[in-house]
Formats: structure tokens, C-alpha cells, sequence
């Protein structure tokens, strides 16, 4: 019962300190969700409607969300996270060329989407002329079946060095004496470490917030970000997404000037629904093994609130649960009918020229769900990109909706990603810390050797 360090939350962020403490610590690893080889969705596997299962196998279990995800290892200190704001840069670069070395050792695969300057100032030309600014990062794409490979490898070698993983058993709550962690208490009794990691990830972060304020942590509220997933054939930007993969481009609305982005550009792939605490949302992935025609990607609009209301997160379960009433789950809509102020029908999308992957979505109208604001925005930022990828704005276009993503609050932490409670570190996405599989395992690796230096010091 007694241990060194215990990791809470077996995603990305989790293994990686825990591939960092392995040698060193006497280590506990307690996940909620199941093993990898037993996690598996009816609703992926049966093409049903989401059952709920409790825990979700998508957001839970060993690898967390990293497990399904599409695995695109984002090799730049701007995005995927707040990390920038806790070390320095040089020292996050090296950090980050480090993670992906590991990622490399367990089996991702050696190929970089990578431009050189040239194409850089060509592709940022094109983005400044239609008003978009090009975010751009080197991308390793595994794709989903080649993370979980991944994932599985890097538990493999963490039971051999000794590390105790524990699955199917949930953290209830942090124990702590005279602002000191002492340990974890379980669904099956309790665990002490002098030191606790908690990476809970975004399934997580409705217990960690609750947790978080019990013990009196100072947290700071992120934005949420609302928008559609977009899917048209696979050529209208394959002279983009051959070269850098993923596209990011930002744009500030005309209207409200709010932030608008593209994300999780998915060249070949498929939309996905996806259960958010049970809210189904619109996601994306491409397979490592199956291609299919289209490309798809998510067009997010950021909003922070302020006074009297102050809960992106509500509003964005508000947004999405508008989309469940309506639509049983994720609605799909062609542009063409959006513009013209009628729903997709059926009979409609049989006549649309890009075929849907995501077959379960009901046709349905998106005025509907999400408010003006967010609306003018993606039709806006749609127009925009149409400018750098001719076919984007047509009327064959599919919205998917909603997207939403619900970033975590911040948990205040220092630069080795320890709390105010001394002991207890935060990491990962569920502590709003990060947003990507690059940033959770970097965070995960700063909080380990926080834990070995102090240990040591
Ligand atoms: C469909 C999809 C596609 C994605 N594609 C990409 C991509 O291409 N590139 C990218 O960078 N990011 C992608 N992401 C995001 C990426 O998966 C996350 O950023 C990353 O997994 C975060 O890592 P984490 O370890 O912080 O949290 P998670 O991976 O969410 O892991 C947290 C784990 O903690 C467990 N847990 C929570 N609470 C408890 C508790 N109380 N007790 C015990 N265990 C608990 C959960 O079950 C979970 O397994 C995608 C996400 C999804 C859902």
C-alpha cells in the first residue's frame, strides 16, 4: 500500500512520468478505464448509437484518450498547451525532440511531414492574402492502430522495469496532511506516496476540479472552444496536406473578431462520434491502416466569459446537448443547405457529392444549434480558406456539429508542475495544463524529474 510515486490516470501524461520514474521510484499507476487490449466501443465496432458505457472505452483506459486518437505528434512549442509558459523555450524544444526520440523507440513511424522555408513562405503568402495566419508545426502522424501499438509497447516495458499498474480502479479522492500529500483513496481502499501525479485528462477534469477546490487550489478558467467538423473529398486540399499534414490556420472574425481556428486536420480519414461525459460530439481520425476519400478537420471558435457567467465549460455541454435533442446525436448538414436556410434531408444528402463517414449522423439543420456569434464565424472563416483551398466553400461541403472542446480550468502550478499542495503534482490535460499528446507526455516528464531532482537534492 505504501509507494514512492503514484501516478493517477494511465494517458500519455501518466506513462510518460511514469517511463521517467521507472528506474528510479517505486511506482503505482491506478487507472479507472479498462486495459487496452479490452477497451472496445459498441458504437465504433456495432455502427450503434453510443450505449454510455461507464467508463468510456474511447476517453478511458490504459493510454487514455491517446489510445483512439489520431495520433498526430505536434513538434512545436506553440500548440497543444501551456508549457511555454512554464519553462523556456530552448529548454522545451529539446524537451520535445526528446518525447518524440521515445515515441520513435516504441514504434512510431520515422517519417516527418516536414516543409523547408521555401514552401513555408509560399503557404504563409497564400494564408496572409486571404487573411489567415499559418500556424505551422512539423507533424508525426502514427494514426489510429498504430498509437494504441504505441501505447501498448511503452506498458510492456513499464511492467518489466517493475512499475505496478492497477486498471478498473478509480481515484475518489487526494489525501493530504498540513498542505502535504499523503496518498490516494481508492474504490478499493487507499494508497500512500509522499508524492502524487494526477493526469486525469479531459474525462477527468469534472473530478478534478471538484478535487481541486476541496483542497483549495487556485485554478484559472480557459476558453471553450465551439465549432463544426468539416469534410469534403480529399483533394480539395491535398496540395496542403501532403506537405504539412495538418494545416492550422487562424483567423479573427470580420464580425465579432472573435478567434477562429482550424484543427485536427485528418487527410484520408473519417468523423467520428465521440462520448463526452455523455454528450456525443464530432471528432475526426485517420486509420494507419484504411484510407477513405475525404479529408476532414474541425473549425473552432474560442470564447471565454467573464461576468456574471463564468463557466465555458457549461456552455459548450449547452451547446452540445442543443445538438443530442435535436439530432440524437451529431447532425450533419451540406454547406449548400445551411446557406439556403433549410435542413439536409435524407433525399438531400443522397444528391451531396461528398460522402460521409460518418453514416450515423442525422441530417439536420445547424442554425438551429449554435448562436449567430459562432455561426457567422465558421461561415466567415469557411470563405477565407476557400481563398487557399478552392472547393472548401461549396456547396458539397459537410458540417458536422457540435465540436466542442472542453479545455480543463488551469490548476496553479510551478515549473515542475507541482501544486500548492506540496507533493502533489498536475499534469496533462485534465489540469488545463495541455492539449495534445505532445505537450501531456512533455508535462508528465517535467513532473517525474521535478520529483527525482527534489528527491535528489
Ligand atoms: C478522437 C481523438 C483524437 C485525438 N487526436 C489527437 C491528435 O491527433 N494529436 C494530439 O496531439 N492530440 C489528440 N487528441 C488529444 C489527446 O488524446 C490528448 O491531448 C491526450 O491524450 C491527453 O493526455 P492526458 O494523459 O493528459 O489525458 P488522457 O489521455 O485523457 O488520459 C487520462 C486518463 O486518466 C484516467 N482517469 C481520469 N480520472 C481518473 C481517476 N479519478 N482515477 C483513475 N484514472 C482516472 C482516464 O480514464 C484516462 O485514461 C485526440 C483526442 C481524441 C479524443
Amino acid at each position: 500500500m505504501h509507494y514512492d510515486v503514484i501516478i493517477v490516470g494511465g494517458g500519455p501524461a501518466g506513462i510518460f512520468a511514469a517511463l521517467e520514474l521507472a528506474d528510479s521510484a517505486n511506482v503505482l499507476l491506478i487507472e479507472k478505464g479498462r486495459d487496452i487490449d479490452r477497451r472496445s466501443c459498441p458504437m465504433k465496432e456495432k455502427e450503434v448509437q453510443c450505449v454510455q458505457c461507464q467508463p468510456c472505452s474511447i476517453t478511458c483506459g490504459w493510454g487514455g484518450a491517446g489510445a483512439f486518437s489520431d495520433g498526430k505528434l505536434t513538434l512545436s512549442t506553440e500548440v497543444g498547451g501551456h508549457l511555454n509558459e512554464y519553462i523556456a523555450e530552448e529548454k522545451l524544444i529539446r524537451l520535445i525532440k526528446e518525447v518524440d526520440q521515445t515515441y520513435l523507440d516504441f514504434g512510431a513511424p520515422k517519417k516527418l511531414y516536414t516543409i523547408d522555408n521555401k514552401q513555408l513562405e509560399k503557404f504563409s503568402r497564400e494564408a496572409t492574402l486571404a487573411e489567415l495566419y499559418l500556424q505551422y508545426s512539423p507533424i508525426r502522424h502514427l494514426g489510429t492502430g498504430l498509437s494504441q501499438e504505441v501505447l501498448k509497447n511503452m506498458q510492456d516495458e513499464l511492467l518489466q522495469r517493475g512499475v505496478q499498474i492497477k486498471t478498473n480502479l478509480t481515484v475518489r479522492s487526494i489525501l493530504s496532511e498540513n498542505s502535504t500529500v499523503t496518498g490516494v483513496k481508492t474504490d478499493n481502499g487507499c494508497f500512500y506516496a509522499p508524492r502524487v501525479i494526477v493526469a486525469p485528462g479531459r474525462e477527468g477534469h469534472e473530478w478534478f476540479t471538484e478535487t481541486a477546490t476541496s483542497l483549495g487550489l487556485e485554478r484559472e478558467i480557459n476558453p471553450v472552444d465551439i465549432g463544426v467538423r468539416v469534410e469534403l473529398p480529399k483533394v480539395v486540399m491535398e496540395h496542403l496536406t501532403d506537405h504539412l499534414f495538418e494545416s492550422k490556420y487562424l483567423y479573427y472574425s470580420k464580425t465579432f473578431e472573435d478567434k477562429v481556428r482550424t484543427f485536427c486536420m485528418c487527410p484520408g480519414g473519417e468523423v467520428v462520434a465521440e462520448n463526452n461525459s455523455g454528450l456525443i460530439t464530432a471528432n475526426g481520425h485517420t486509420r494507419s491502416d484504411r484510407k477513405t476519400e475525404n479529408t476532414n478537420f474541425a473549425i473552432l471558435v474560442s470564447k471565454n466569459f467573464t461576468e456574471p457567467f463564468k463557466d465555458p465549460i457549461k456552455y459548450g455541454q449547452y451547446i452540445s446537448t442543443l445538438a443530442n435533442m435535436l439530432g440524437g446525436g451529431v447532425i450533419v448538414q451540406r454547406l449548400g443547405d445551411l446557406i439556403d436556410g433549410r435542413r439536409s434531408t435524407k433525399d438531400r444528402m443522397k444528391k451531396c457529392l461528398t460522402r460521409p463517414t460518418l453514416t450515423k449522423a442525422t441530417p439536420g439543420d445547424l442554425s438551429l444549434v449554435f448562436p449567430y456569434r459562432h455561426l457567422v464565424s465558421i461561415l466567415e472563416m469557411l470563405q477565407a480558406l476557400d481563398k487557399v483551398a478552392p472547393g472548401v466553400y461549396s456547396r458539397n461541403t459537410l458540417l458536422y456539429g457540435a465540436e466542442v472542446k472542453f479545455y480543463s480550468s488551469r490548476v496553479k502550478v510551478d515549473r515542475n508542475m507541482e501544486t500548492a499542495i506540496k507533493g502533489l503534482y498536475a499534469i496533462g490535460d485534465g489540469a488545463g495544463i495541455t492539449r495534445g499528446l505532445m505537450q501531456a507526455s512533455c508535462s508528465g516528464v517535467i513532473a517525474a524529474r521535478g520529483i527525482l531532482n527534489n528527491k535528489n537534492s
